[in-house]
């Protein structure tokens, strides 16, 4: 039995990390604590945290004295760190927060954890992960070979930028103080629980409001698609069973330029309105609603500033060492994706227009 903290745990991932944490290792003992920004949501944790089969802890990663007081009482052995502010464009505008939260918020959880584990003398049994993201590693040319291990870092954006400082950060904590900790590099992930700010919820709630689906460029930038449950398998794997000190990539080795993912959407939109008419009725305004392809409403826009073209893993480190392979192929994943924000209207509903926010005033006074 294992204490476990999950920071960002209400966000996208984390919710789904800690659902999964839950079904595989029902002995553990889980605590998830997150800032509760606009990207966060605990619906899906609420019947754990009723239940008390979690603890959820309001906090920031960057106020030491609440983590120090945390690991006291609970004895972490586990750590799953994956608060981070994670949109690039809003580190394009605002790369401030991404600092805090992704390089001093890391420091501090780093040094916390550190500190507890040095006086409980549990170096040796406890284990940190910090759940990172290929865009540390640039950009691809159309034919270089997918990023490994050791590829160079060259990040692109702030949010780049902030979580190789971040890397940085535990690697040397490893090498200078023997800090039991993992790395997992990823790629973009999709699926249930996602913000409706990211590229595939984004067009399918604009899809379905009949609103523009706007694409960067001209949509050849290409992306390594990782379904979140496979990631989350992927993370319990490296956690358990990785070797303190390495890094380890994750991938979908699902290749797609955006261009081809929206179409996807917009066809497979396309075809849940065919197999089920009373949509039309639900979303008036998508253009499938009255007959025609959601594709009409794909619209160019101005490329976003130092816009990686392409990311590709490498996971054989990942297969090889742990046996851990993506099971979900990215056609099968998006359309079940497609199909749970159809079936989440009022959680996505909710998000957009702040109802969410007044939610959580009204049932934990978070905010
Ligand atoms: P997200 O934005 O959905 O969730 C982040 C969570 O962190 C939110 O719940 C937020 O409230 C919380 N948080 C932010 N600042 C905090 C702070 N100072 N203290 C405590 N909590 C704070 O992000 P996500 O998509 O779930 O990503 C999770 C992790 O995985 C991040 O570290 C991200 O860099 C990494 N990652 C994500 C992807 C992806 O495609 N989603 C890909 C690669 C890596």
């Amino acid at each position: 039995m294992q204490s476990v903290l999950i920071t960002g745990g209400a966000g996208f991932v984390g919710q789904n990390l800690v659902h999964t944490w839950r079904a595989a290792r029902p002995a553990d003992r889980l605590t998830v604590v997150d800032a509760m920004t606009y990207a966060a949501n605990i619906r899906s944790l609420e019947p754990l945290i009723a239940d008390g089969s979690i603890q959820f802890v309001k906090g920031d990663i960057g106020d030491a004295a609440l983590l120090q007081r945390l690991f006291e009482e609970n004895r972490f052995t586990r750590v799953a760190h994956l608060a981070a502010e994670s949109h690039v464009d809003r580190s394009i505008t605002d790369p401030e927060a991404f600092l805090q939260t992704n390089v001093l918020g890391t420091f501090t959880l780093l040094k916390a954890a550190l500190d507890h584990w040095r006086a409980a003398s549990v170096l040796d049994r406890a284990r940190f992960l910090h759940v990172s993201t290929d865009e540390v590693y640039g950009s691809l040319g159309w034919t270089d070979p997918a990023f490994t291990e050791s590829s160079p870092y060259r990040p692109n954006s702030p949010y780049a930028a902030s979580k190789a400082s971040s890397d940085h950060l535990v690697r040397a904590f490893v090498a200078t103080y023997g800090m039991p900790a993992l790395i997992t590099n990823c790629s973009n992930n999709y699926g249930p629980y996602q913000h409706p700010e990211k590229l595939i919820p984004l067009m399918i709630i604009h899809a379905l409001e009949g609103k523009p689906l706007p694409v960067y460029g001209d949509g050849s930038n290409v992306r390594d698609w990782l379904h979140v449950s496979d990631h989350c398998e992927a993370l319990m794997s490296v956690i358990e069973r990785g070797r303190t000190g390495e890094t380890y990539n994750v991938g979908g080795g699902n290749e797609r330029n955006n261009r081809n993912v929206v179409g996807l959407i917009c066809d497979m939109i396309d075809r849940a309105f065919d197999a089920e008419p009373s949509l039309a009725a639900r979303f008036a305004s998508c253009p499938a609603a009255s007959g025609r392809s959601c594709r009409t409403l794909i619209t160019y826009v101005t490329d976003r500033p130092g816009h990686d073209h392409r990311y590709a893993i490498d996971a054989t480190k990942l297969s090889t060492e742990l046996g851990s392979r993506c099971s979900v192929g990215f056609e099968g994943g998006l359309s079940q994706t497609v199909h749970w924000y159809l079936g989440h209207e009022t959680w996505w509903r909710d998000v957009i227009s702040g109802a969410y926010q007044a939610w959580i005033d009204k049932n934990y006074g978070f905010r």
